[in-house]
């Protein structure tokens, strides 16, 4: 039986702290964090969770690009689920592009991202795997380790002129949608 959990939003003091290393992905509590981060973020139309939005001070994201009714455009691939993540390496180039954050409902903001990205990380099952990453799926990675460290989208947006509310944004992507 897995949990829905409540998400963290904006202000909770939880968002704002430095999640600890996992020491051993076997321990029951961290499997059942997997299956309940995975049931949180399905059912809450999110590309992306990471734990300290559901209040666990854990190194723990899920990358899960998918079309939904949030990001009607955003490329498919299955739900990976990446513990103790890292960055190894990424391209000097930086793209700007539309983000928002399950923990900041209805507002979304061009955030600057490197383009690619590669990445080391313990799966579930335990095994260290690393992936290059690129474009929007790159883009997910960074938002959600970021919350590993206490940002949010919102501290890297360049100018608060590059907020604007969901209506807005989907209403750009629905006119010009690349
Ligand atoms: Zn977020």
């Amino acid at each position: 039986m897995t949990e829905n959990l409540q998400i963290s939003q904006l202000g909770d003091p939880a968002l704002r702290q430095i999640a600890q290393p996992i020491d051993n992905v076997h321990d029951e509590w961290v499997q059942t964090l997997i299956n309940n981060l995975m049931t949180t973020l399905l059912s809450s139309n999110g590309v992306g969770i990471a734990a300290p939005q559901v209040a666990v001070p854990y190194q723990m994201l899920i990358v899960a690009s998918r079309p939904n009714l949030r990001y009607p455009n955003a490329p498919t691939m299955s739900p990976t689920v990446m513990i103790n993540p890292r960055s190894l390496t990424h391209s000097q180039e930086i793209v700007k592009d539309w983000e928002g954050c399950l923990s900041v409902p209805g507002i979304r903001g061009l955030v600057p991202r490197y383009k690619s990205i590669a990445i080391e990380y313990t799966a579930p099952d335990g095994t260290v795997r690393q992936h290059q990453l690129t474009g929007f799926v790159a883009r997910i990675f960074q938002h959600e380790f970021d919350h590993l460290s206490g940002l949010m989208f919102l501290d890297r947006v360049e100018s608060t002129q590059d907020l604007v509310t969901e209506q807005e944004y989907l209403k750009r992507i629905t006119i010009n949608p690349d």
